[in-house]
């Protein structure tokens, strides 16, 4: 056991390797996850970072939450569970191209590492047939034990290893009470995504990370990780009285790709530990940080309503209002010049919100996305994650 990692005072954590399959010939990759506390305690909570695998902020985040709970677990005051995989994708942490890190897409076919994730609805019908046969509904135990049986038999399945690895996160995360996915944005301030029913449970969360805003759909198009984890329980919620959603789980958009400064990493890790103690892992229903007692600042907002402002063609892109920043529709929020014709040309707010995120690169192609807006009034509708 790596006991120099978090130091001397970790005395229960232990280490797990788990190892993709379909990895090319000659090859292995592997997943190295942490574990705290006792194995099948409650509430569980899963947290993992970088399954965009050139999204660093969160590794560090998870880092600093091993610190954390190594010192709850060796001062008796874990409560729960907790499984922690500081870097998701091995795969994506591998691919460099002429010097840059391609972690979002798999160089093999282009597909985006946090699509897709097994979809474990159809795979649950054997617990709504139990709620309309049976005078009680399903335990939430029976329903956690039938989601990880259809994940291991989709497991004998998998033909490469992207989706190996996709359902070995899925296999650790979808029993668990709470489920966070670190990311963060190109530039952007603090956000969060997570399902409309789970915005509530959310907003401490949000509040003591500083989020801006935090996102909300009932169903964002692509299947991502968080939503592979609570859809099943929101769609059973919706079909089963009396059962609630027993899985809360949050993307949290840990700000831009750069902020990795360590003066960020424990003040998050700080705000997530406290989240985990709200939730029941933690003893001391105390906190030590004030930060469930501030004023609500983090806004809740219909994922539908977020603009992304689209370049009309192409040249240098010059912002021109900050991320954070409050705009108005029709407010320039940019300006593309295009050095074949000089001409500059001002990029307007289609709507009113926080301007939350920002392209890194500053040469725009005709419908590149520059800058992501979030309002109030919905826009869009189909697929609402970016690609
Ligand atoms: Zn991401």
């Amino acid at each position: 056991m790596p006991m120099t990692l978090f130091g001397p005072i970790s005395i229960c954590m232990r280490t797990e390797t788990i190892q993709l399959q379909h990895s090319p010939s000659g090859t292995r990759r592997e997943l190295q996850v942490f574990r705290f506390g006792t194995v099948g305690a409650r509430p569980k909570a899963y947290v993992q970072a970088a399954l965009h695998a050139d999204e660093l902020p969160g590794v560090l985040v998870a880092h600093e939450l091993c610190r954390l709970l190594a010192r709850a677990e060796s001062e008796g005051t874990l409560l729960g569970e907790v499984v922690i995989v500081p870097c998701a994708n091995p795969i994506g942490l591998s691919q460099q191209l002429l010097g840059h890190h391609i972690g979002r897409f798999a160089m093999t076919d282009g597909s985006n590492f946090n699509r897709n994730f097994f979809d474990l609805i159809p795979h649950l019908d054997r617990a709504l047939a139990e709620a309309v046969i049976a005078p009680t509904s399903p335990s939430v135990a029976a329903i956690r034990a039938l989601m990880l049986d259809a994940a291991t038999t989709a497991m004998a399945s998998v033909t490469t290893e992207e989706q190996s690895l996709k359902l070995s996160l899925l296999q650790l995360a979808i029993d668990a009470d709470v489920v966070l996915d670190l990311h963060c944005d190109s530039e952007a301030v603090m956000h969060l995504y997570t399902l409309t029913p789970l915005a509530k449970r959310t907003q401490p969360l949000g509040d003591m990370l500083g989020a801006a805003v935090c996102l909300t759909a009932e169903d964002s198009g692509d299947h991502p990780f968080d939503e592979a984890c609570s859809r099943p329980w929101a769609y059973l919620a919706s079909r089963i009285p009396g059962l609630s959603a027993n899985c809360l789980a949050v993307t949290v958009e840990l700000r831009g790709e750069q902020d990795t400064a360590l003066t960020h990493a424990p003040k998050d890790a700080h705000a997530l530990f406290e989240f985990l103690r709200l939730e029941g892992l933690i003893a001391n229903a105390t906190p030590t940080s004030n930060a469930t007692t501030a004023a609500s600042t983090t806004i809740t907002a219909p994922l539908a309503a977020v603009e992304p402002v689209i370049a009309t063609h192409a040249g240098v892109i010059s912002f021109a209002r900050e991320v954070g920043a409050n705009v108005k529709a029709g407010d320039v929020v940019a300006t593309v010049t295009d050095p074949m014709t000089g001409t500059a040309r001002e990029v307007r707010a289609g709507t009113s919100g926080i301007l939350f995120a920002r392209t890194s690169r500053r040469w725009a192609t005709p419908g590149k996305r520059l800058c992501k807006i979030a309002g109030q009034q919905i826009i869009r509708s189909g697929k609402l994650l970016s690609p």
